[in-house]
């Protein structure tokens, strides 16, 4: 069984309405995340590249130390070389302390003096020989564990918090300085969670990283001069709180603004209905009338036919038909309208051929009217008036009606067969396609008034007005300019050998009885 088209209008607003409220939500979402991992990652690089920066100057003090000790060639352990140490000591804030190391064992140094304190076995020997003791009291008072990096026999003895001693906004970033990285990674100094040394992922000196693991966003920085890196891990936990707290802001607004379209689509959707109705009950309540737009001979001023034109009177305001006519036609009500016109214009042409017989009265037909056998009908019902023939009618559609094939091309040329001649209304605008002349047989084609404004401008389009005069020529049709609104755009169009004109200059639109009238005066004269 197949959906009945209202079922399947009210699964489409469904579908619809929640495409506009989950949409902006789920956007909102995404900005959401996108923002707090960008503030992570940012944050993290920030906090990264400080304490990177602090590593590497406790790295050119631990470097500095040993060069000094070892110009000095001073006895190991003597008096002077414990007086250098301690020299050492007060001149640089990131070295603790100097001394002679012997296996596993520090023979002196600048806070134990002479004292020798046995050390552990080395907790990680580089290919260098650099031996690092980790956490390690030289002091019985010694409140924090300090580390000691030991080669050739000399000791440095550093505080493994102070490079990491940065002032953190959040409370869950953890921290950790990893050396080396040649072989296997190790973790010298942490802060926060003990950092898992399987995330130390090995990328170039000088450069920094970040990436997703076990459920952290892991930020990595690794010095260009020396075999060390930092890491920061923030849990995504934390950024889930962040999401959290930015989307409190922003699913509000995604709400609000998804019930602001579906707003805005049921206000439309009730005024289409709203314009639908009015439509339908203006056509059954017969609110259309016509006016005619007189077609003037340009050479003789003569008035040789006329365009019918549909206005909407509501009480005491008259809708354009520029308005009312494209949304006739988008609904499918267009026919009705024609049809009026067409009633219209079979009472007013008696009279119109009583003052002048040869007059010729163009209607507009729109591309539904092209494609239905109706308006044959009625066009037939127009010609069997006594007074009316052939000759006496035109029908004017612009090119979209001439868009689809078939259908339309029949109903053309049953209206040709019929004697009715075909006008192409507000011709070279829209898609002009050469191949549609070709293809459709017309007898008039109607400058679109846009060109006639551009004569005597110098506008691009200037020139077009001659190429479609030589085009309507080359295909033997007869040409009607529209909008002639001066008399130096009518003296040129004659000079341009155009014959027939329509436009303001000569005369707007004009109910019946005042056509009828300016007919009679005319005559008279
Ligand atoms: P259109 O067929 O190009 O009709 C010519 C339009 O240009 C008319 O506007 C006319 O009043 C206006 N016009 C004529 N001379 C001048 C001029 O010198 N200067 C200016 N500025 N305008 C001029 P209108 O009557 O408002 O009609 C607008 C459009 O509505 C028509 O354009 C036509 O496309 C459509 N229309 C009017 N009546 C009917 C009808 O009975 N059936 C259908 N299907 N469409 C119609
Ligand atoms: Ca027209
Ligand atoms: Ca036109």
């Amino acid at each position: 069984m197949t959906p009945s088209p209202n079922t399947r209008k009210t699964i489409l607003a469904i579908v619809l309405c929640s495409i506009s409220l989950l949409l902006p939500i789920g956007v909102s979402l995404q900005l959401s995340w996108t923002q707090s991992e960008t503030s992570a990652r940012n944050e993290s690089f920030s906090y990264a590249r400080d304490v990177l920066r602090r590593a590497e100057k406790t790295s050119d003090q631990m470097v500095d130390a040993v060069k000094r000790v070892h110009a000095a060639h001073l006895p190991h352990c003597s008096e002077a070389e414990l007086t250098l140490m301690r020299d050492i000591d007060l001149d640089s804030d990131y070295v603790q302390a100097i001394g002679r190391i012997n296996n596993n064992t520090i023979a002196c140094s600048s806070v134990t003096g002479q004292t020798s304190v046995p050390l552990h076995d080395p907790n990680f020997v580089a290919e260098n020989g650099l031996a690092q003791y980790l956490n390690v009291r030289i002091t019985v008072g010694q409140w924090r564990p300090l580390n000691i990096f030991a080669l050739n026999g000399l000791a440095v003895i550093t505080d493994p918090e102070l490079p990491l001693d940065v002032s953190l906004d959040e409370r869950d970033l953890n921290i950790a300085i990893v050396t080396p990285m040649t072989n296997k990674p190790n973790i010298v100094a942490s802060r926060g969670e003990q950092l898992d040394p399987r995330w130390v992922r090995s990328i170039p000196r000088g450069t920094e990283r970040s990436y997703a693991v076990d459920g952290y966003l892991v930020t990595a920085i690794r010095s260009s001069r020396y075999d060390l890196m930092v890491l920061v891990a923030v849990p995504r936990q934390h950024m889930y709180r962040k999401v959290k707290q930015i989307a409190l802001i922003f699913v509000p607004l995604g709400v609000l603004c998804g019930a602001g379209l579906i707003w805005a689509g049921m206000y439309l959707a009730r005024a289409r209905s709203s314009f639908d109705s009015r439509l339908k009950a203006a056509i059954r309540r017969k609110e259309f009338y016509v006016e005619y737009q007189p077609i003037v001979d340009l050479r003789t001023e003569r008035w040789t036919g006329a365009e019918a034109l549909v206005r909407w009177r509501q009480g005491d305001t008259i809708i354009r038909p520029d308005y009312f006519i494209p949304m006739a036609e988008d609904r499918h009500l267009i026919r009705r309208i024609t049809e009026l016109v067409i009633d219209r214009v079979a009472e007013d042409l008696p009279e119109i051929l009583k003052l002048d017989p040869a007059f010729k009265v163009a209607i507009n037909l729109s591309p539904d009217d092209l494609r239905s056998q109706d308006t044959i009908t009625m066009l037939e019902r127009l010609l069997a008036i006594e007074i009316v023939c052939a000759a006496n009618l035109e029908i004017e559609a612009t090119e979209h009606a001439f868009a689809d094939g078939q259908e339309t091309r029949r109903v053309m040329e049953q209206i040709r067969s019929l004697g009715i001649t075909v006008a192409i209304d507000d011709f070279g605008i829209g898609y002009s396609s050469l191949s549609r002349l070709q293809s459709f047989r017309f007898d008039t084609l109607k400058i679109d008034k846009s060109f006639v404004d551009s004569i005597g401008t110098d506008s691009v389009t200037s020139d077009v007005v001659l190429h479609i005069i030589d085009l309507a020529r080359l295909l033997k049709l007869s040409v009607v300019a529209e909008g002639v609104e001066s008399e130096a755009q009518a003296s040129q169009l004659r000079a341009y050998g155009v014959k027939l004109a329509q436009g303001w200059h000569y005369s707007r639109s004009l109910p019946l009885p005042v056509l009828l009238d300016s007919m009679r005066s005319r005559i008279e004269d």
